[in-house]
């Protein structure tokens, strides 16, 4: 029996929790904000957009959707950035990827005020999150994590494997699971043996943007999986970096795709834009 571990649910717990405190917020004058900044003409960045801006006004907040265009250079984003860090009235601020075609997005998420840094792109976040400061850690990152403290997954002495080591999405992962006292490995493309490696893994976190990369074949009977591929098959259907069919009775748990780490994500960004609003009222760091 594999357990399917639904996010969708423990989304909806946060938001709830997130809208009454909004609510409480907004008896004194102030919707928390968050504005998403894109510069691009894809699809799936477009919808994602859509489901946070709903997720938003669910929970009583703004989302204000920024849209450049794919034809932005980056001199008008790092601009908008700037910008955006310096309103009062902004308590949150996510760039998308991808961006338009030789721009970096390393040479860009610096100009995100560290304290508007709700999905902690700004190079400065991931040093602080790496040092274990307070800071906020990418919502990705946060909801894998908090799927897993729902759902009572030990992450102490845990035997973890990580598949992929982006900046955005494998390694601010692994910093979190290591700051909970587990064991991690990271895995990448240029991992020969991953089979062998994840198979001797208590969790799996994969994350590696392709497609059915991880099969029965990769895990061991008694594994929790967490699957936080987001890919768009060729037929337009989203679908994890696992193949589900295939090991879904394999493991002991598993995240679903859609409907897993994805609404949690969304659920984080909500909340860490309301701590941004308490930052904005103090002094302190996240
Ligand atoms: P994302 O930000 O969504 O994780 P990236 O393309 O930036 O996407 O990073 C993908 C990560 O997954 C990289 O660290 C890469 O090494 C890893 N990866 C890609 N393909 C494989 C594979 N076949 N086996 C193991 N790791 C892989």
């Amino acid at each position: 029996m594999t357990a399917i571990l639904d996010g969708a649910a423990v989304a909806a717990g946060i938001l709830t929790r997130i809208a009454a405190a909004s609510k409480q917020l907004a008896a004194t004058g102030i919707t928390p904000t968050l504005t998403v900044v894109t510069a691009t003409a894809d699809p799936i960045t477009a919808k994602w957009t859509q489901i946070l801006s709903r997720a938003a006004d669910q929970a009583g907040m703004t989302c204000r959707p920024i849209t450049l265009g794919p034809g932005a250079t980056s001199a008008d984003i790092r601009a908008t950035l700037t910008e955006l860090s310096m309103e009062p009235e902004v308590n949150g601020i996510v760039l998308q990827v991808p961006l338009p075609p030789g721009i970096e997005l390393d040479t860009l998420t610096d100009a995100i005020a560290i304290d508007k840094d709700i999905d902690g792109a700004n190079p400065l976040s991931a040093g602080r999150l790496a040092r274990d400061l307070p800071v906020f850690a990418p919502a990705i990152a946060r909801a894998v994590v908090t799927l897993l403290n729902h759902h009572m997954i030990q992450i102490r002495d845990k035997k973890v494997v990580v598949v992929g080591r982006s900046n955005a999405v494998g390694k601010p992962i692994a910093d979190l699971l290591l700051q909970r006292n587990a064991t991690v490995t990271i895995c990448h493309r240029h991992t020969t043996n991953l089979a062998e490696i994840t198979r001797t893994a208590d969790l799996v976190i994969a994350a590696a943007g392709h497609p059915g990369l991880i099969t029965v074949e990769h895990i061991h009977p008694e594994a929790v999986l967490i699957d936080v591929g987001l890919n768009l098959t060729p037929a337009g259907k989203l679908v994890g970096d696992v193949n589900a069919t295939e090991v879904i009775g394999h493991v002991a748990a598993l995240t679903p795709v859609p409907g897993g780490v994805g609404p949690v994500t969304t659920a984080m960004l909500l909340d860490h834009t309301l701590r941004a609003v308490h930052i904005s009222s103090r002094t302190t760091s996240p």
